[in-house]
């Protein structure tokens, strides 16, 4: 008996026997491939786990699988490895996850294969008198052909006018081919010439770096810790050199807003070798398409976001991960890995590099490092010409703030702007204000969805969600006492926009958050704007805080930073320091030295002042002093069950309930605890009321040891169909 056991894409975590497809040779069936199968009234792709001679289930009752799709597997054996770890690691149904490392069109059943057509040509020298003085319709298509060195397809041949009947005719003759033709692979020709641009000639730290990479043999996970400006992109890109040189491959991970088409430039500018970029706007035959390039090596450097992390390599040579403190390498629905944490664990299956880039690590890597897991470079000055920016907090208690502006921050940005140079005003709230309030009785518009207020927009106008995605027209009158005078309370994005416009009528305000955005094309022209070097004033939300690189904005303004410094979440500081420092890391990139202007009414904060005076390795230690103290990560571990159900209270009491079974029935393992469960901060979303439940381990494996009983627990609840439940291993979110 042959019993094939699959990872099929449902939400439950076990794998399911079938008896393979008839005719099927069994040496075929190896760990990996793909097979077509029934389940229930549907057809699934799931991938071969492995073979067994036996079943928990009588012969009769397995169903046969349909079809096997491939000769080998899509997965190399490494990745396919490191996807099943993921899996288990992060205690997600194995079939999804082992779906999740694949291209769209490999999920759903399509061949591994390159998009191809097949086209004719002439043969080399020929010219169209060969056909013979009697065959003019041949000659005259040949002629066509001629005009068509790259080849034309028969639709194309017929709507030029000409018969196809013909091509065999000249085909036999000798004078034109068919021959197959991947619109999309990468061109494989290797030129001995790597580099389209000559290499900048390092500094001191960075050659130090570059060394400290390129000695390393096999697995090397490195932090490269280099303030904002100081060359570290330089660095990847000579240590990415020497992988090519040796005919190895690059995976660059970079963050979600980082993958801009300026960071793609500049590895395509610097490289003569194929480039490809893994982004959002590729159609599902595109991805598959480049994927295939990164497995047959034909695409040597790869760049993308997070999912990224499971793209093939046929001659992997060092993985990079930029801004490795960035939450949007850890995915925070689903399938929640952290493609950071497994660039690290692919790294040592493959045997390579990784680099893990950042001006702020988090704190997890500066612990890894200190620890000597990690290798760890410093890069503490800025490259070339450019200094450092100088800090200055700006006190607004007691000082006029209009639209979050204050009045000396408005002298500013008119003194930064009459130099000629450019000012960014960085805001972390897209909209036109926060919330509408009643003047009157002090009613605010909440969503009637979520535990929040409803986000003021004015182009076009409009309450929205930013929880729920909910929008309403905005009401004329307050829903509580009935008055008109209903006003926006606090400031967002398009205020501040609006409020600088009017201040300064003659500049331009670029606003750049994900309103402006969303038009293709609309971030390319503002960039465009920007790099004329004329005088402008720059508003945005995050968006503004990565990678870019602004050589005339010499002023930075940092209006609400201090909302984070009093985070019910334990990383509320450390986001906020990155963010500060990241949005501060885009003045005086270039020639001119940069001021970074802070308001706040928390001044004499000491955690900022200490940032802003010493810097982030500074905070960072204190930061982890007490981590250590207050025994959190990364010190110890966290594991987040999350639930959310119709009732008030009902996600609560599910996790209560499978707490208390879990207590009766297992013995705790030594070192974890639970804490909680509790309702979420914010309690209701979309219409669910929500609760959590943290557990805590000083080491991973008891803290597992658990994981593996609750999963189990979970699954088999009855209550758990009418509770949603997740588990996050390692959150970043805690609350
Ligand atoms: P980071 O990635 O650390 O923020 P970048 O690599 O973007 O920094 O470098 C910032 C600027 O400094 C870029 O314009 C880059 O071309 C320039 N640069 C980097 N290294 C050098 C160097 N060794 N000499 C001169 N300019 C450099
Ligand atoms: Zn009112
Ligand atoms: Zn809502």
């Amino acid at each position: 008996m042959v019993v094939l056991r699959l990872a099929l894409p449902t939400p439950m975590r076990r794998l399911f026997d079938y008896l393979p497809p008839a005719g099927v040779d069994c040496n075929a069936l190896k760990p990996g491939v793909r097979l077509r199968v029934p389940f229930g009234n549907r057809q699934l792709v799931g991938l071969l786990i492995e073979v067994s001679d036996h079943s928990e289930f009588p012969e009769h009752k397995l169903k046969v699988a349909l079809e096997l799709l491939d000769h080998t597997p899509p997965l190399p054996q490494h990745l396919f490895d490191l996807a099943r770890w993921a899996a288990n690691y992060y205690q997600h149904p194995i079939g999804d996850a082992l779906a999740q490392a694949l291209p769209v069109m490999l999920r759903k059943g399509n061949a591994c294969e390159y998009l191809h057509e097949h086209l004719w040509r002439a043969c080399a020298n020929v010219v169209p008198e060969d056909a013979g003085s009697r065959a003019k319709k041949q000659q005259a298509l040949l002629a066509l052909l001629i005009k068509h060195p790259h080849g034309i397809s028969n639709d194309a041949i017929r709507a030029e006018g000409y018969k196809t009947e013909y091509l065999r005719p000249l085909e036999e003759k000798g004078l034109a081919e068919r021959f197959t033709h991947h619109p999309h692979r990468a061109n494989a020709e290797r030129t001995e010439n790597l580099l389209h641009e000559a290499p900048l000639t390092l500094n001191e730290q960075q050659q130090g770096a570059l060394d400290e990479i390129n000695d390393s043999i096999g697995f090397a996970p490195i932090l490269l810790e280099g303030i904002t400006g100081s060359g570290k992109t330089e660095i990847y890109l000579q240590a990415i050199e020497r992988q090519l040189g040796m005919g190895n491959q690059a995976l660059v991970l970079v963050p979600e807003i980082g993958l801009t088409p300026q960071t793609v430039t500049r590895f395509k500018q610097r490289f003569n070798v194929p480039v490809v970029a893994l982004h959002s706007n590729m159609t599902d035959r595109q991805r598959l398409d480049a994927w295939l390039d990164a497995r047959e090596g034909e695409a040597r450097i790869i760049i993308g976001t997070r999912s990224a992390i499971f793209t093939p390599m046929k001659a992997p040579g060092i993985i990079i991960v930029d801004e490795e403190h960035d939450p949007s390498f850890k995915q925070q629905d689903g399938y929640r890995y952290s493609a950071r944490d497994l660039a690290v664990f692919r790294a040592q299956k493959e045997d390579v590099a990784v680099v893990l880039g950042s001006a702020t690590p988090s704190l997890e890597t500066l612990h890894n490092a200190q620890q000597g897991r990690y290798q760890w470079m410093r890069v503490t000055q800025r490259a070339g010409n450019a200094k450092a920016p100088t800090f200055e907090l700006l006190d607004t208690r007691n000082i006029p703030v209009q639209a979050g502006l204050s009045t000396p921050l408005v002298q500013r940005i008119r003194q930064t702007l009459d130099q000629g140079t450019q000012v960014l005003v960085f805001i972390n709230r897209r909209g036109f204000s926060p919330a509408l309030s009643c003047h009157d009785c002090g009613w605010i518009a909440d969503c009637n969805r979520c535990d929040a207020h409803m986000t003021l927009h004015r182009s076009p106008p409009h309450l929205h969600c930013h929880h729920c995605d909910k929008q309403t027209p905005i009401p004329a009158r307050c829903g509580h006492c009935g008055s008109d005078q209903l006003k926006p309370v606090g400031a967002g994005t398009e205020r501040t926009e609006d409020t600088l416009q009017k201040l300064f009528p003659d500049v331009p305000v670029l606003r750049i958050d994900r309103d402006t955005t969303q038009r293709k094309d609309a971030m390319a022209q503002m960039m465009q704007q920007i790099h004329t070097g004329e005088p402008c004033i720059l508003v945005g939300t995050q968006m503004l805080a990565k990678g870019h690189h602004f050589p005339k904005v010499t002023l930075v303004a940092i209006l609400n930073a201090d909302s984070g410094l009093f985070s019910a979440d334990f990383r509320g500081m450390e986001r906020t320091a990155q963010l500060i420092l990241q949005v501060a890391g885009r003045a005086g990139r270039a020639d001119h030295p940069g001021t970074v202007i802070m308001q706040t009414h928390h001044a004499d904060h000491p955690t900022l002042q200490h940032l802003v005076q010493v810097g982030y390795y500074a905070f960072a230690q204190q930061e982890l002093i007490q981590r250590q103290q207050a025994q959190l990560p990364p010190f110890t571990h966290y594991a987040l069950v999350r639930a959310e159900a119709n009732g008030n209270g009902r996600a609560e009491a599910f996790l209560r309930a499978i707490r208390e079974q879990l207590e009766s029935d297992i013995l705790l393992p030594a070192g974890v605890r639970w804490l909680g469960p509790f309702p979420s901060p914010m309690e209701k979303r979309a219409g669910m009321h929500r609760a959590q439940l943290l557990i805590q381990g000083d080491n991973r494996r008891h803290l597992h040891q658990l994981l593996e009983s609750l999963t189990y627990y979970l699954e088999l609840s009855k209550e758990a169909r009418q509770v949603r439940w997740s588990i996050d291993v390692d959150p970043v979110d805690t609350f």
